[in-house]
């Protein structure tokens, strides 16, 4: 592990850094999101396939009837297939709807939506990303989306926000977008899926040449790649990571399990 802090209660940790649906069938690497314990916000970001199993096996031990927030910042299957598993966990023996779910408009149309209709009665709060507009998780924490362009589906990023805390974010699956540079700005932490080596026509992904451009105007003391794909995980996240990391940020290349404190960023100063 390179890089584990746990005595804190404000932390990320990768339940799983799959990147596309090809490492997810294989499992090369694990696709259970992340989970995310900021402030009294207690919630699992893009519970792909594995999600729950993930969290169950989780040392320190975490549980999905703790967490208060359920997010998928789009309705691909390695960001979504979960959510129900969590949904019902963050909602059992609740005497009264617990819970937030954030999520896009799409992910609950057409009659093929990700969320079982038995759980939404279930759930206090069915929110939808919209561009700019910050929904409240808990406690004065709250969570801004960012608008995202993926594959024909609607897809956003996230800033999380709470007072004496610094702001983090997630760059989620998308084609590189201008408004990144300043959208992104205060984050401290900023985790980007990152899927290729190099940008590739007709994929809306982000590629290390992307990250390296964006890094040159964004100035988190931290950086962490993950969602990666085959051609990446063959030439080695440590490696790239490397290659990326300067003064002013250090960039990690995340590993299943990995878990980072949010309170501070060391970076490389
Ligand atoms: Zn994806
Ligand atoms: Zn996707």
């Amino acid at each position: 592990m390179p890089y584990r802090t746990t005595n804190t209660d404000n932390f990320i940790r990768f339940l799983g850094t799959a990147g596309t649906r090809f490492i997810m069938l294989s499992q090369r690497r694990s696709s259970g999101g992340i989970w995310f314990s900021y402030g009294s916000a207690r919630g699992v970001i893009d519970p792909g396939p594995g999600s729950l199993v993930r969290i169950c096996e989780a040392g320190p031990p975490l549980s999905p009837m703790d967490i208060n927030a359920i997010i998928v910042t789009h309705r691909h299957i390695d960001h979504s297939s979960d959510v129900n598993a969590l949904a019902e966990g963050m909602t059992l023996m609740a005497r009264a709807p617990k819970g937030l779910v954030l999520l896009t408009r799409d992910c609950m149309e057409n009659g093929d939506g990700v969320l079982m209709r038995y759980l939404c009665g279930k759930i206090k709060s069915i929110a939808f990303h919209e561009d700019g507009a910050a929904v409240s998780l808990s406690d004065g924490t709250t969570v801004e989306s960012v608008a995202h362009s993926h594959h024909g589906v609607q897809c956003y990023g996230l800033i999380f926000r709470k007072d004496s805390l610094p702001a983090w974010g997630v760059i989620s699956d998308t084609a590189p977008l201008p408004h990144f540079t300043e959208r992104y700005a205060e984050c401290e932490l900023l985790v980007i899926n990152t899927t290729l080596m190099y940008p590739r026509a007709r994929l809306d992904h982000m590629a290390v040449t992307d990250v390296e451009s964006l890094l040159e105007f964004l100035r988190p003391k931290t950086a962490v790649l993950t969602h990666m794909g085959n051609d990446l995980l063959d030439r080695g996240g440590e490696y790239i990571s490397k290659q990326l990391s300067s003064e002013r940020t250090k960039v990690i290349a995340a590993v299943d399990g990995l878990t980072l404190n949010l309170e501070e960023q060391p970076g490389n100063r």
